[in-house]
């Protein structure tokens, strides 16, 4: 059985890992220089100063952890094949559960020239260096779990030994805000030392209002950390880091950046710095006075980065900003208000519970009692070369999932004042910066009509579709480079 190859593009639309535009591979594609010459320090420095306008913040000082991804990882990297060789692996899937790919203990991996995989996750690292950077075994921490990976969140920092007050709500819910509320309304002598939020719960689809944790730490003058995962919202949803005074936020690059698994980027406010001197975690590779030393020597690297995955972050920002960060934010929100709509079309049921905490990054969508999820998700890949997101745990069989972030249509040029242009028109285009179209989401959503006909749900064709349509050609102005 070939487990890469299917006929046509593959549509990847799980919520990470995402597809990778065509010049960030081409950047990747590049030999391996000394990263202790004078140019990999000099492009750090800049990757570092570029890579602050991502989580909105000038205060801040970035931390790119060199490490990577799950098996999970590897499939989204395997619709960009270049090279494949095979390499053996432990099956993983105990952490998100059981997967109903039935996967060969021998799958087939992409190296991108000189890039090693290791099964280091990603975002789990970045949240380990979070927790042993700033605090110490014992801490009294508040931490949210909505879903699959708050609840691993809580589990890393049950097993760092802090002390973790849990708030949980239903899954399909947001942090329980008004538990927050009390517990900190009654904390006088300050004993929670850091709040731990996932602002965008992946397995479920639940976006968290980061701005009224920040107000309700402020009215009772708390001087807790504000710890916050961004992996799938950070370059997707609107972030603003030092506004929300958010202590430490932290993303990785096979998310909304739209890289390979093998960037952890972790962002520590002055604060969180300061938090460094007394934490007593054991830390080693995730130490971030490691890194301090040597950007002071201006080398930057403690250890040994992956200059293809640095090229690779150019080459994405570039994009990112190209595009315009607001506009990609925007962009986010039609595709997600999009795929809302399709899913009220076919008459099914968004997770989420309420509109205020809907993600534009990936809608999790209830299926019927008598429909188990998981065959969803198998016949898209099986039958449609699709890949969709898997009810994780508590939601497993219940839910399937449509990530809708990262690269999903091609950039555009910026209109340049150069040339023919009149100056009326630029002006005029320049209001029509919203230069996606959501063409790539419409064939996953025509794919996932089929499969619900398939597993028996009684969908209209085109139901969906039609109804993404409406909004999208309402919505979306023409693609100014090609007027
Ligand atoms: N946090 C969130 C919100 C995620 O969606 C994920 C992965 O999907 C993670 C953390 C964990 O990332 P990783 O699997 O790279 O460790």
């Amino acid at each position: 059985m070939d487990y890469v190859n299917g006929p046509g593009r593959h549509h990847l639309f799980v919520p990470g890992p995402v597809n990778i535009p065509e010049p960030v591979i081409r950047a990747m594609n590049r030999n391996n220089e000394d990263y202790r010459s004078p140019a990999i320090p000099a492009m750090t420095k800049t990757l570092l100063e570029d890579v602050k306008k991502i989580f909105k913040t000038t205060t801040g000082t970035p931390f790119m952890i060199p490490t990577t991804g799950k098996r999970q990882s590897f499939y989204g990297s395997l619709s960009h094949l270049s090279e494949v060789r095979t390499l053996r692996i432990v099956d993983e899937t105990d952490r998100v559960g059981k997967s109903p790919l039935s996967v060969p203990p021998v799958i087939p991996i992409n190296f991108y020239c000189g890039m090693t995989i290791s099964l280091i996750p990603l975002g789990t690292g970045a949240w380990e260096s979070t927790l042993t950077n700033t605090l110490s075994p014992g801490d009294r921490i508040v931490s949210f779990l909505i879903g699959q990976f708050s609840l691993l969140w809580i589990d890393q920092q049950q097993r760092l030994k802090f002390n973790v007050d849990v708030v949980e709500s239903d899954w399909g819910q947001g942090a329980n805000l008004d538990v927050l509320e009390s517990k900190l309304a009654t904390d006088h002598a300050h004993t929670i030392k850091a709040i731990c939020i996932v602002h965008n719960e992946t397995a479920t689809g639940v976006t968290n209002n980061l701005a009224k944790v920040r107000k309700l730490l402020d009215d009772y003058g708390h001087p807790a950390l504000l710890l916050v995962d961004g992996v799938s919202s950070i370059c997707a949803l609107d972030f603003r880091m030092d506004e929300w005074g958010v202590d430490v936020a932290l993303t990785g690059s096979q998310k909304a950046l739209s890289l390979p698994t093998g960037i952890g980027i972790v962002c520590a406010s002055p604060k969180a710095l300061e938090a460094t001197k007394t934490s007593k975690s054991v830390k080693v590779f995730f130490d971030w006075n490691d890194y301090l030393k040597f950007y002071k020597l201006g080398t930057y690297w403690p250890y040994t980065p992956s200059i293809q995955l640095l090229y690779g972050l150019r080459a994405a920002l570039d994009l990112i900003f190209e595009e315009g960060l607001d506009n990609v934010i925007a962009r986010h929100n039609r595709l997600g208000t999009a795929t809302r709509l399709a899913v009220e079309a076919w008459g099914l049921k968004n997770c989420t519970q309420k509109e205020e905490w809907y993600s534009d990054t990936v809608t999790a969508v209830l299926v019927p009692p008598y429909i188990d999820s998981s065959e969803v998700v198998r016949r898209a890949w099986k039958r449609y070369n699709l890949s969709l997101g898997l009810g994780l745990n508590k939601v497993a069989g219940k839910v399937f999932r449509i990530g809708h972030l990262g690269n999903l249509n091609e950039v555009s040029r910026k209109v340049s004042s150069r040339g023919f242009i009149p100056s009326l028109s630029i002006m005029i285009l320049q209001r029509f910066r919203f230069t996606k179209t959501g063409l790539q989401l419409l064939g996953c959503l025509a794919g996932v009509e089929m499969i619900l006909k398939d597993v028996g749900y009684p969908v209209k064709l085109g139901s969906g579709v039609g109804a993404a349509c409406a909004y999208l050609q309402n919505n979306i102005p023409l693609i100014p480079s090609r007027i």
